[in-house]
């Protein structure tokens, strides 16, 4: 069967390959502007005319490709680095307030601090609607570490990245790794982007929920999205609770029961197909380290980290020589199948899923160093299960 891709931004959007990054924003701002759809997801919307022929060279809904670095190791599901270790934040504040360890956050300070980085391009929950996540520039280490913590809602970081790039000053970005694809492809054709950019940090990523998961949350609580004046995930702990605020009140939920059952995620179509939630476009990746994926209780807040590129782990040396970074344990590329059950099951079901759209006559994005091929372990029910949401049109809505 003949294999399609998308030709247009809409090609993307309609597949279900669209997960709202916000470079169709950022580069082209009279054609395209990022808005929620009735379904609570940020897609691009277009305002104008023009060509997509820029944004599909780089959109990780066309377009997926490790850093293609050659590094020290590999592994199958894992792919290249320099080393995979247990890593936190040195200062007690930010390793308190962010998602995990903090090591995203100590890493943005490392380069803030050194003068290596003017700024950091990452998202913070929008003030004025604390539900919903929109892209900043942190330029000191308190701005960063204020906006610390995970965002598991729609977010659309890269519409950021004009703004960053105009700027010609150096600077990083904090991401998920689909961002990091789209950065490093962007990167290719943009040499005020490329020269500027001195690190990409990622988590890694077990697919973003649409907004009706927060929604449902609120529900829970019998409160609006207009009475809020405080929606954190996670955080001010590890994982600690999601923490919801009105004027006159405050809720808490615990991960485990946000998170403990998979069907609920809401998470959007392109994750469900996504090749490189392990963040091998980056130059460093950081994950949780629970045994099984789950937190058992509040837990020493500690990282993993994957550096993926020489500079990811010259920074990482750096940021430990300058007291920014504490490191631990090694740990084994089989430890992180542990930690990351899903991320392993959905690397090895990946290609059935595609190989359902495929059937259903939907595009697919390119991929590229990705190991989509030698993961593969046929799946009947994947492969059919996709096909029929493609054709029943819910995998595009997605
Ligand atoms: C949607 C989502 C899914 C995740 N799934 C997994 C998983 O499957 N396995 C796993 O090990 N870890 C997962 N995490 C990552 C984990 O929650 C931590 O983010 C990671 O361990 C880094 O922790 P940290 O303490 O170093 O981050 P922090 O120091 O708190 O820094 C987090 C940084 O990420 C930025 N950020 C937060 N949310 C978003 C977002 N939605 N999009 C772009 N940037 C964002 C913030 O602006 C901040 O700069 C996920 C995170 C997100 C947001
Ligand atoms: S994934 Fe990003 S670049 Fe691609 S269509 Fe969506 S918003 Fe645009
Ligand atoms: S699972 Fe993949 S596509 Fe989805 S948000 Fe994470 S990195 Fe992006």
């Amino acid at each position: 069967m003949d294999v399609r891709y998308p030709e247009t931004v809409n090609d993307v959007i309609d597949a279900g390959l669209c997960i709202g990054c916000g470079l169709c924003e950022a580069l082209a701002p009279k054609q395209w502007k990022m808005r929620y759809t009735a379904e609570g997801k940020l897609r691009p919307d277009r305002i104008g005319p023009g060509s997509d022929k820029a944004i599909l060279e780089a959109c990780p809904g066309a377009i997926a490709r490790s850093n293609a670095e050659d590094t020290p190791r590999t592994d199958l599901i894992w792919g290249g680095h320099h080393r995979m270790q247990e890593a936190w934040a040195a200062d007690p504040d930010i390793r308190h307030r962010a998602s995990t360890g903090g090591v995203l956050t100590a890493l943005g300070a490392a380069l803030l601090e050194s003068g290596k980085a003017d700024f950091i391009l990452h998202c913070e929950a929008d003030p004025d609607v604390p539900m919903r996540t929109r892209w900043c520039l942190s330029e000191d280490v308190d701005a960063l570490m204020m906006r610390a913590g995970s965002r598991y809602g729609p977010s659309d970081t890269l519409a950021g990245l004009s703004a960053a790039v105009s700027r010609d000053q150096p600077f990083a970005i904090i991401a998920k790794p689909c961002d990091a694809g789209a950065v490093r492809e962007r990167a290719k054709s943009d040499p005020h982007l490329e020269r500027n950019l001195v690190a990409l940090l990622v988590m890694v990523c077990g697919g973003a929920s649409d907004l009706q998961k927060s929604l449902n949350v609120l529900s829970e609580f019998n409160i609006t999205e207009d009475d809020l004046t405080l929606f954190r995930y996670r955080g001010y702990g590890n994982p600690g609770a999601t923490q919801i605020e009105t004027s006159s009140s405050v809720h808490t939920k615990s991960y485990t029961d946000m998170w403990a059952d998979e069907s609920g995620w809401r998470i959007q179509s392109r994750c469900k197909v996504c090749p490189d939630a392990l963040g091998e476009a980056a130059d460093i990746a950081a994950a949780d380290i629970w045994v099984d994926g789950m937190p058992t209780d509040e837990e020493e807040a500690t990282n993993g980290i994957i550096t993926r590129t020489a500079r990811g782990e010259l920074l990482l040396q750096e940021a430990i020589a300058g007291g920014q970074v504490c490191v631990g344990s090694n740990i084994t590329a089989r430890e992180f199948d542990r930690f990351q059950p899903h991320q392993v099951r959905k690397k090895h079901a990946l290609a059935s899923r595609l190989r359902g759209m495929i059937s259903a006559g939907s595009p697919i994005y390119r991929h590229e160093g990705l190991r989509v091929a030698e993961l593969d372990k046929p799946d009947v029910d994947q492969e059919e299960g996709t096909k029929k949401r493609v054709l029943e049109g819910r995998f595009n809505k997605g």
